[in-house]
């Protein structure tokens, strides 16, 4: 048998347990997660309202659930947890799918801000992220409320929000957006928390201005996911055909590859048309670089951006002519970026761990035993879809390398070995328990599945387990 630890149990990591096990019938797989629950984005990324994208947990869920994989989940892998040296000895071969956890940085004055967030920091509230501040533990749970310093029951992100400015033109910033727009009948049949829910019903946002600071052909946002925007009830969309057609593809989109024509074909459709009596509007803006957030009453009032036109190269140079949009709520959803797992080399500039067909190097050389997928091999680009061809081709290096790695005496069971070393891990059990507590809070509030948003809820429901 040869017994590989996955550390991460979002898409990657399951592609590749998955690849495993179906590959090489002698391979066991154990999938370790900091979190007591599975699935990492795919649970705490994919936005509530996307519903058939998140029903690929059921898919994720026959992985875990098979005979020769098992989830270990609340183990934190790193300098607070088990070191990578440590797994190295009870497993041949560890596999890091651990994604990549920070947010990109604008570098401009005024990010921090009060009322400036990152858009992960949204995404992780309205997902119940348990490390998200600001959710309190839901009203049918008996366990003594957590602590969570300030952070008021709506997060923060809404309160006196008229009007709110997203910068970035990708996935992330049409989902937040979109967030920002929806009402309690679209939300409520979701999972999302529950103190979530009420914020966003009770929200008083009628501007949301969508921000890029290059042309509607540059935008990474896929075409999808822009038209959903335009369905949304009771919002309205503007696009000032004059701004969009500084893009010298706009006018004629035909010449480009067929994702961005698309997205420039919709932005055409929405330019210049009137809205109608609605309750709130995107705006989609282009060609408008942010150089400071401003001030007001020691919060974000505004942001200030900076003109740009196109530089003929596909960037944009700056034209010294100014706007401010008025905000406060400034959502900089500008890209992920991977961080260093102590233990494993980084490439710092990449913000990925350096590999050869996901095999981990280490000054140049291979590292036997250790490998990568997912976000942390190759950063953060793609839809959930592209890390299966990532994940095999990582265990296509690995299954390549097993002969060699199977010589090493590791620990029968390395999960006994964890425990006798104080780690308690979750397993699948727990979080079964877990999935039903989620289910009764649903039950009690009138509503399907909702989600636990805090980490001693999620414990005490794990602790539940076989109860
Ligand atoms: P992204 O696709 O890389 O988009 C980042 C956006 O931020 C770009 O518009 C970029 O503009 C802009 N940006 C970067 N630095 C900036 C700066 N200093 N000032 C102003 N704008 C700046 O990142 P993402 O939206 O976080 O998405 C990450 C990945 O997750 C993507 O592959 C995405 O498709 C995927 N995802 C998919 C879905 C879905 O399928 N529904 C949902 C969410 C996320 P430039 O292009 O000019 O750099």
């Amino acid at each position: 048998m040869l017994h590989v630890a996955v550390v991460g149990s979002g898409p990657s990591g399951c592609y590749t347990a998955q690849s495993l096990v179906q590959q090489d019938p002698r391979v066991r797989v154990d999938v370790l997660d900091r979190l007591p629950c599975p699935y990492g984005l795919v649970r705490y990324g994919v936005a509530p309202d996307h519903e058939k994208i998140k029903s690929l947990q059921n898919t994720l869920r026959t992985v875990l659930e098979h005979e020769r994989v098992r989830f270990l989940g609340g183990v934190p892998v790193g300098p607070d947890g088990v070191p990578a040296a440590r797994l190295r000895e009870l497993y041949h071969a560890v596999v890091y799918c651990v994604g990549a956890a920070a947010d990109r940085r604008l570098g401009i004055p005024g990010e921090d801000l009060p009322g400036s967030w990152s858009a992960t920091e949204f995404v992780s509230w309205y997902s119940a992220h348990p490390d998200s501040p600001g959710l309190p533990a839901p009203p049918s749970l008996s366990a003594p409320a957590p602590e969570r310093g300030d952070a008021p029951a709506d997060g923060g992100f809404l309160r006196g929000v008229r009007s709110a400015v997203v910068i970035g033109v990708g996935n992330v910033a049409v989902d937040v957006t979109r967030m920002l727009a929806r009402g309690v009948t679209e939300l409520s049949p979701t999972d999302i928390p529950h103190a979530a829910l009420t914020a966003l019903a009770a929200s008083g946002v009628t501007d949301i201005h969508m921000v890029g600071r290059r042309g509607p052909s540059q935008a990474r946002f896929t075409t999808k996911e822009l038209r959903e925007l335009g369905a949304l009830p009771d919002t309205g969309i503007v696009a000032d055909p004059a701004e969009l057609a500084l893009d010298p593809a706009y006018p004629d989109p035909s010449a480009l590859p067929a994702p961005q024509r698309r997205n420039v074909e919709v932005l055409r459709g929405w330019a210049g048309a009137p809205t109608s009596d609605v309750r709130r509007l995107i705006r989609l803006r282009f060609f408008l670089r942010p150089v400071e957030l401003l001030a007001r009453a020691g919060r974000v009032g505004a942001v200030r951006f900076e003109r740009t036109v196109p530089d003929g190269r596909g960037g944009v140079t700056g034209t010294g002519r100014f706007e401010d949009v008025e905000a406060q709520l400034v959502l900089r959803s500008v890209g992920y970026r991977g961080v260093p797992l102590e233990g494993l080399p980084f490439d710092a500039a990449a913000g990925t761990v350096p590999h050869l067909a996901g095999r981990v190097l280490r000054g140049g050389a291979v590292a036997p035993g250790e490998y990568v997928a997912g976000w942390i091999k190759r950063g953060p680009t793609g839809v959930i879809g592209t890390n299966r061809p990532c994940a095999k081709e990582t265990v296509a290096s690995l299954l390549e390398d097993a002969p060699a790695l199977a010589g090493r005496d590791v620990a029968g069971d390395p999960s006994a070995a964890l425990r006798a070393e104080g780690v308690e891990p979750v397993e699948w059990a727990g979080w079964r328990a877990i999935e039903r507590a989620e289910a009764e809070l649903g039950a009690s509030l009138g509503r399907n599945v909702v989600k636990l948003p805090d980490w001693e809820s999620l414990m005490a429901a794990a602790r539940n387990a076989g109860a």
